[in-house]
């Protein structure tokens, strides 16, 4: 899957957008993404059928793109996961 034409952190309103290579904008919520990190941590807390605590402000502090997709950086100080384009196109 090829990488967004662009992706936005939008910090006043705390989503994320991705604009596709079709055009479609897509917005994420900060929260979202971070209860849906796919680090190895964070999805054994899942498969256990814990939650990640996360905070509603959480802010997204950094985008490190990683070719097949990017790292998140979380104002919480989460920053391990890698979050590969075709997972981030399926997050409703
Ligand atoms: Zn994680």
């Amino acid at each position: 899957m090829n990488a967004p034409d662009h992706v936005t952190i939008h910090a006043a309103t705390r989503r994320l957008s991705l604009t596709w290579n079709d055009g479609q904008t897509q917005w994420i919520d900060n929260a979202t993404l971070r209860k849906r990190c796919p680090c190895s941590t964070c999805r054994r807390l899942m498969l256990s059928g814990h939650k990640a605590r996360v905070e509603s402000n959480v802010a997204i502090v950094d985008l490190q793109p990683m070719g097949y997709g990017v790292q998140i950086v979380f104002s919480d100080g989460h920053a391990q996961g890698i979050y590969p384009w075709d997972y981030l196109a399926g997050i409703v």
